[in-house]
């Protein structure tokens, strides 16, 4: 809200914060980038740790032949082609990581077996490498959806236990007492973190849920009022144009076939107008019988001939109770002005095409006064 306008509407500069918990496709690429960029920043210092790993046991040429040394090598040259062909948009950074789990999960298991079973004695410890047992659960988390996640950690767990297990029963009984506590403790720690992460997992795809009906109108599945206003900030900055449509006499349709049947016509109508715009065009329900067309990087002037072949196509589509019309508006916009005020024009520009006999495009006429992107409107 701007410092001195008290009681001015919501600011944009505000709901900028708000894209991320966006739903639908939106979430699902704010997702998709903030994991790329994770997994490029931490793949760098993955493959020189493991690359140093490799340096600072590989003392004698044979030592290279020892299976711990091979695959952390293998980590290594995974983790340098994986973030390549990410860094290239070649791979999706969802099966990158799961090629990652793959080979960091052998690893890491093969060099906690190693240490349980090479060193015997009463100095014996669990490997430095139980560390890294959290990472591995959460990055399976991450890569896979709740259930393929969990069953991938049941079986990582399952190993731990099984490498542990025999490895406590191989040992002189009066060395087993330390080692079996902290096994124990390791064990104890891994579950509780499959547990908590399993947990927040379910809760994420809840919240997911409920984001996703909350930005979606129920009836026709398009993005609703609350997706636009959301939207509206995030659209590159430059020109773009709104339309609002409404579908003539559509109370009649109601009386004559009943009220499902205007449903089923609202719903044919979305599916029509999805058909044919571009996806880059933001298509919503912005309420009863009424849509909002947000066409980015074009003119009112320039979208009026596609908001044309828009118009001729919904009156020549033959819907479930005959043949339904259209009236449309058409308003300029900018990244500096407010929605509502181009909602407004556009509104007013339909409402001509109304008062002109419907089934017809109207366009705001003149530039809008652009306003400077937060400031308040009375
Ligand atoms: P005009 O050409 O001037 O727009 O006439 P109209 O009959 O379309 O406009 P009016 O505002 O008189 O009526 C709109 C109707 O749309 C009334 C309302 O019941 C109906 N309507 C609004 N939302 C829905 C809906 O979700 N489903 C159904 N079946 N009808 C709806
Ligand atoms: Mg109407
Ligand atoms: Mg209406």
């Amino acid at each position: 809200m701007s410092p001195g306008r008290p009681g001015a509407p919501s600011p944009v500069r505000g709901r900028r914060r708000a894209l991320p918990l966006l739903a639908g496709p939106d979430l699902t690429r704010v997702w998709a980038r903030r994991l790329r960029r994770v997994y490029l920043a931490a793949a760098v210092p993955g493959i020189v740790g493991s690359l140093m790993g490799v340096l600072a046991q590989a003392d004698a040429p044979e030592d290279l032949r020892r299976p711990d040394l091979l695959l952390l090598l293998a980590l290594a040259l995974t983790l340098t082609v994986c973030t390549a062909l990410v860094a290239l948009r070649r791979l999706e950074t969802v099966r990158a990581l799961q090629v990652t789990y793959a080979v960091s999960a052998g690893y890491f298991l093969l060099v906690v077996g190693q240490k349980l079973t090479m060193t015997v004695g009463a100095q014996q410890q669990l490997s430095a490498a139980t560390f890294w047992f959290p990472v591995l659960f959460i990055t399976a988390f991450v890569a896979w959806d709740v259930r393929p996640a969990l069953r991938i950690s049941a079986v990582m767990y399952a190993l731990t236990l099984l490498l542990t297990g025999l490895s406590l029963l191989g040992q002189p009984t009066p060395d087993r007492a330390p080692l079996a506590v902290s096994a124990l403790q390791f064990l104890l720690a891994q579950g509780v973190t499959i547990a908590l992460l399993t947990s927040l997992a379910h809760m994420k795809e809840h919240l997911t849920e409920v984001r996703t009906l909350a930005y979606m109108d129920v009836l026709t599945g398009l993005p609703n009022r609350r997706y636009v206003e959301e939207h509206w900030t995030h659209v590159r900055r430059g020109v773009r144009t709104v339309v609002l449509f409404d579908v003539d006499h559509f109370k009649q349709v109601n009386d004559r076939h009943g009220h499902a049947a205007g449903d089923e016509v609202l719903r044919e109508l979305a599916q029509l107008v999805r058909r044919i715009t571009p996806r880059t065009t933001l298509l919503a329900r912005w309420g009863g019988e009424e849509f909002l067309l947000l066409i980015p990087r074009q003119r009112a002037a320039e979208a009026q001939r596609s908001v044309e072949v828009l118009r001729a196509a919904i009156a020549a589509h033959h819907f479930t109770v005959g043949h339904v019309t259209a009236s449309f508006g058409v308003a300029d916009g900018t990244d500096r002005h407010a929605l509502s005020d181009c909602v407004h024009r556009a509104d007013q520009a339909m409402y001509r095409a109304k008062e002109a006999g419907r089934n017809r495009v109207e366009l705001t006429p003149g530039p809008p006064p652009a306003r400077v992107s937060g400031e308040a409107h009375p």
